[in-house]
């Protein structure tokens, strides 16, 4: 492959919401299938791709708390609701004949493989998507941070945070801002100071302190994924080098 790729290896963080479709809610295989069609692409492009699933279409742990439930039993469900995302995109992709693992951070030896950073590692190397489901496996984390520690751990070169309805990152909200302003790159500080909406500052954190380049995009748009896995300059990149 003669293509410059300025990344080798990535993990791409899909949303919950971005498995839902118009509903908002639930999965729709139409667009999970998209997706795969996507991540395809990159695969065909020689670089290596995980995928960390959101699971808030089905459920999010703070919903739960915040009317009444336990918080660490709320955010099990939400991990779980991440493996039914996971499961839903491994189907897809095996469709289309991408080969696949599922590495859950909470044991189900029925569905996925447990996780294991070094097999990680190796299914990547032969081309397999790896689908990391179940978050970090601990309560009051997010997927954001999952994204963070797996990148962190498998030495991937960049995120690639696949945001709804939005192009990147901007000082205010531009669906109620029109004199919003886009940013092009972005320092990981003046995120967590500025109170900007890429990931929770947790995974901000893991992701400034290991140096690990944050592209935020909008995953609307075809064909979103590989321009992003290119480094093509597509909406904002935070600690990193344009
Ligand atoms: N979750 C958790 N620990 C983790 C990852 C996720 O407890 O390490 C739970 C948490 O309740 C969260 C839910 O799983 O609300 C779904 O994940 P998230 O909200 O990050 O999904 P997204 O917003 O990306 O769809």
């Amino acid at each position: 492959m003669s293509e410059d790729k300025k990344y080798k290896r990535i993990i791409l963080k899909l949303s919950g919401e971005a498995m839902a479709g118009e509903k908002g809610f639930g999965i729709d295989p139409t667009v999970v299938y998209s997706l795969a069609k996507q991540i395809k692409e990159v695969v065909e492009h020689g670089i290596e791709v995980a995928v960390v699933n959101g699971g808030g279409n089905i459920w999010r742990g703070l919903s739960g708390y915040n009317k009444g439930m336990d918080r660490a039993t709320a955010d099990y469900m939400g991990m779980l609701a991440t493996v039914i995302n996971s499961l839903a995109l491994q189907d897809a992709l095996e469709n289309l004949e991408v080969p696949t693992r599922v590495q859950s951070a909470i044991e189900m030896r029925q569905i996925a493989e447990p996780y294991i950073r070094r097999r990680a590692i190796r299914h990547m190397e032969k081309e397999r998507v790896v689908i990391f489901a179940a978050g970090t496996g601990n309560p009051y984390f997010s997927t954001d941070t999952t994204a963070a520690l797996r990148a962190a751990e498998i030495e991937a070169d960049a995120i690639l945070m696949a945001k709804k309805g939005v192009d990147g990152v901007y000082d205010s909200d531009p669906a109620k801002n029109p004199d919003a302003k886009k940013f092009d790159t972005l320092d990981y500080i003046d995120v967590i100071q500025r109170h900007l909406n890429v990931m929770d500052s947790t995974a901000n954190s893991l992701c400034m302190d290991n140096s690990i380049p944050i592209v935020v995009f909008n995953i609307d748009e075809p064909g979103n994924i590989l321009r992003a896995a290119m480094g093509e300059e597509i909406g904002t990149l935070v600690g990193g080098k344009k």
